[in-house]
């Protein structure tokens, strides 16, 4: 994104610096040399944002509410400040709308905007300073440890971009849990160490995550949030997510005392009616810049060095923020706007029923799953993975219609985490350009990783019949219908093979079609 020079007027509004709701960072560039004598800054309650993808309710209360405090602390600074409410007279409801709005009431010489995290946005701001004549500059957004001009450098002419490749320089150049050039413990991965399931006996008793009641000003959004969309998913009854730095901040010392012990052991475990577990709950807040990914690693690498916490715990949680956050980044704007377009396994089938009404399904796993994401607009990421992602992936559900449904329902669904997190890890749309296998798997999986096996109405192990799993149907039809297309990739060569010691493979693939038609009436 490029940006143009100008030469400044004096006499009126300087620069106009336009915060989005994810940019809610004292420190980010657009502050640079800010004057508040010359420079003001201009923010925006739009409702396209919440509409363009029907949010989660509690995704805009968050948006709005975190919003709100941030322009209270810029104001409490001394900062100079325009901001217009959702129900302003005169909000024209977008994003370009109202920063056309402002250069009218303003005039200012220049217009400063940190990068934005999604496509689109970037290419209407940049119309709507053109249209109005004034110049505009993109600052670089300082929150990444890696820029994506640095992340194309290290993607251009590799074969594959594996994480790992990625991962282990970064630690090594930013001295993340190294000793001198060695990574600390002597390995870079604690992979295998990360995959522990709950005994018989279970999670025991868990470690409640510190909530926020909501105060004033968010029961003000809240209300607000309930008038304007009743018809958008979601409840907001639960909500207590943190909404300031301060809170932010609350939330890390807290995951780093009480959880972070044992997150690593456990990351992809699930257990049912238990949805926070181990993990740290702080994407949200990440990804609205309330937090620095620097500040949170550095915390956990303490909890290290201090014995807090032990080294396979504190290197699974580094590798998500250092190493899948910022290589999800890269991939975003590395793979460009049509990436979130791709359908290489050519999946047509309309997004099923039961993600929209959880109660239409008898699938224990999938109707606890989706009433959690409705309940809380969060489930952690084994979850999305491999029950969420994982049933459209094998059910043939057409990619976009199920990015849009993740988009629309995560409090952390930032259009740069889910459109790789969906297209290439989730469903394997890309023909493998981000990862060399699909995430496909039957209903033996989440037996062995959750409890929601016990309560369920199917049988994991059972491939067809009445209590057959649909996870388990769908598994095996899944890698019968693209065994071609999967016929030379030796990462998943062995599940093909698998193929071949199924006697009623007919009968699965006959009972596929069944399900392939999913409806409300059938339970599905
Ligand atoms: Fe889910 Fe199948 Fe287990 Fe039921 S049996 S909970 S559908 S994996």
């Amino acid at each position: 994104m490029g940006g143009a020079s100008t030469k400044l007027t004096r006499g009126k509004t300087r620069r106009l610096v336009f915060i989005l709701g994810d940019q809610l960072n004292r420190d980010s560039a657009v502050f640079d040399g800010h004057d508040p004598a010359t420079d003001l800054v201009f923010m925006a309650e739009v409702s396209a944002e919440s509409t363009k993808v029907k949010s989660h309710k509690a995704r805009t209360t968050l948006f709005l509410s975190a919003m709100r405090h941030f322009r209270d602390q810029l104001r409490s600074d001394g900062l100079r400040l325009d901001y217009l409410e959702f129900d302003a007279d005169g909000n024209p409801g977008t994003l370009d709308g109202a920063l056309a709005l402002a250069i009218g009431r303003h005039k200012p010489a220049e217009i400063v905007v940190c990068e934005p995290g999604e496509h689109g946005i970037a290419v209407a701001i940049e119309s709507a300073a053109r249209r109005e004549g004034v110049a505009l500059r993109f600052a670089p957004d300082r929150h990444f440890l890696v820029s994506s001009e640095e992340f194309a450098a290290f993607a251009r002419g590799r074969k594959s971009l594996r994480l790992e490749h990625f991962y282990r320089p970064l630690r090594a150049k930013f001295g993340i849990l190294m000793d001198g050039k060695e990574p600390v413990g002597g390995q870079w991965n604690f992979d295998h160490d990360n995959r522990g399931a709950f005994g018989k006996e279970g999670p025991g008793l868990l470690p409640a995550p510190t909530a926020f009641s909501p105060d004033k000003l968010t029961k003000a959004v809240i209300a607000l949030v309930q008038k304007q969309f009743p018809e958008h998913p979601g409840d907001l009854s639960q909500f207590d997510w943190p909404v300031t730095r301060d809170q932010s901040l609350m939330a890390l010392d807290d995951f780093i005392a009480h959880r972070l012990p044992h997150f690593g052991r456990y990351q992809d475990a699930m257990w049912t009616g238990q949805p926070w577990l181990y993990h740290s709950r702080l994407s949200a807040a990440l990804n609205l810049k309330l937090l620095d990914p620097r500040e949170v690693v550095a915390r956990a690498e303490e909890a290290y060095r201090s014995g807090q916490a032990c080294l396979a715990s504190v290197e699974g949680f580094i590798r998500q923020i250092v190493g899948w956050r910022e290589y999800v980044n890269g991939l975003y704007w590395y793979f460009g706007r049509d990436y979130r377009e791709s359908n290489g396994l050519a999946a047509e089938r309309p997004l099923l029923p039961l993600f929209e009404d959880p109660q239409c399904t008898r699938m224990h796993c999938v109707r606890s799953i989706v009433q959690d994401v409705q309940d809380r607009s969060w489930v952690h990421h084994i979850p999305r993975l491999m029950v969420l992602s994982n049933l459209a992936l094998i059910a043939g559900v057409n990619p976009q219609e199920f990015l849009q449904w993740m988009r629309e329902r995560f409090i952390d669904a930032a259009d740069w985490v889910m459109v790789p997190n969906v297209i290439g890890m989730g469903v394997h749309a890309d023909d493998g350009r981000m990862m060399t296998k699909p995430y496909a798997a039957g209903g033996a999986y989440i037996s062995r990783m959750s409890t929601y096996c016990k309560g369920c109405v199917y049988d994991p192990k059972k491939r067809v019949g009445d209590t057959a799993c649909p996870f388990t149907t769908l598994y095996w039809d899944f890698l019968a219908r693209h065994r071609e297309h999967f016929a030379g990739n030796h990462r998943i060569a062995q599940q093909l093979h698998g193929l071949d010691r199924l006697s009623d493979l007919t009968d699965v693939r006959e009972q596929a079609v069944e399900l392939a038609f999913m409806r409300r009436e059938n339970g599905i």
